[in-house]
């Protein structure tokens, strides 16, 4: 039988279409040379760790603790790499130099190639690459003055011992797209997630803060998703303007004490926040002020 079976259709643009270089495995390579096979281990087994960085004026923010946390991550994977930290930056600033992009966000990747199909990897080490393009803030800056709205996510954050969730691992973002596609159809930004004991967690991308009554700051404590380099910046911005921030479990119904809230990513920057479910903030006078603070850190 000779059944001619039409190709999937390709939706333009695509991210593979691009000009530019990717640094690749050693080298820089041409935008739209720098591809995998379909066997990639990580495609079948999520063997993927990564990282998003920004460059603000040709420098990127925090690239060591970015850099030390992919490596990190790999190692969590038990992926091995063969490019150590000095390299991996040395590499990340070529990529900024080579791309001409003073301003962009980063994505370096490691990945378990297609050297071998099943489950138990072959001993060959990662695939790294590092990509660069212009992603002008996560929500554009009219979105994020009045503040976000946020929905209750479906799906937890899992305990940290049923995921390697101190790594920015791919496997553990199936969940955080899942939850972002229902809350842009339903008419909110993004979702909230609760733990899996239903204590507020994170975003999909972003950790959050809340600016209580007490005029305290509170952060929920990351002990089983990614304590963001971000909000640790931030943290350190919003004590140096002599404000308390305390790291602790947060339950849902604290939010009734919260004033004011916002999200802290390399993505997302620094994002007041309108709403999470029921419970309403005033994006006021503090979230701006850590918003001006942030840029002027990374010196954007
Ligand atoms: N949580 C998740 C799920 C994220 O994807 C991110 C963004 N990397 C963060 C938190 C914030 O991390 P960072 O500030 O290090 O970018």
């Amino acid at each position: 039988m000779n059944t001619k079976i039409p190709a999937a259709p390709s939706i333009a643009p695509s991210m593979a279409d691009r000009d530019g270089f990717i640094w690749y495995n050693g080298a820089m390579t041409k935008w739209r040379d720098a591809n995998t096979h379909v066997l990639t281990h990580g495609l079948h087994y999520a063997s993927v760790v990564f990282e998003g960085e920004r460059a603000y004026n040709g420098k990127v923010f925090k690239l060591r603790e970015h850099t030390q946390r992919l490596l990190d991550s790999a190692k969590m994977l038990r992926i091995p790499v063969v490019y150590n930290l000095d390299q991996l930056m040395a590499a990340t600033n070529d990529v900024v130099k080579a791309n001409k992009l003073p301003n962009c966000y980063l994505r370096p990747i490691v990945f378990r190639g297609p050297e071998v199909a099943g489950l138990l990897p072959s001993a060959a080490p990662g695939h790294v690459a590092i990509a660069a393009w212009e992603w002008p803030s996560y929500f554009d800056m009219a979105t994020k003055m009045k503040g976000i709205r946020l929905q209750w996510a479906e799906w937890r954050r899992p305990a940290a011992n049923t995921a390697p969730v101190h790594s920015k691992c791919a496997g553990v973002y199936m969940i955080c797209t899942l939850a972002k596609m229902k809350a842009e159809e339903e008419g909110y930004n993004d979702a909230m997630f609760m733990d899996y004991r239903g204590l507020v967690a994170e975003a999909t991308g972003a950790n959050v803060f809340f600016k209580f009554n007490d005029g305290k700051v509170y952060t929920p404590t990351p002990d089983c998703f990614l304590n963001g380099i971000t909000k640790n910046a931030v943290a350190d911005i919003i004590r140096g303007m002599g404000v308390e921030v305390i790291e602790r479990a947060i339950k849902p119904e604290d939010l009734k004490n919260a004033t004011e809230c916002f999200l802290t990513g390399t993505a997302a920057e620094v994002t007041p926040v309108k709403s999470v479910g029921e419970y309403q903030f005033a994006p006021g006078d503090f979230s701006q002020l850590v918003v001006k603070k942030f840029y002027e850190a990374t010196g954007g």
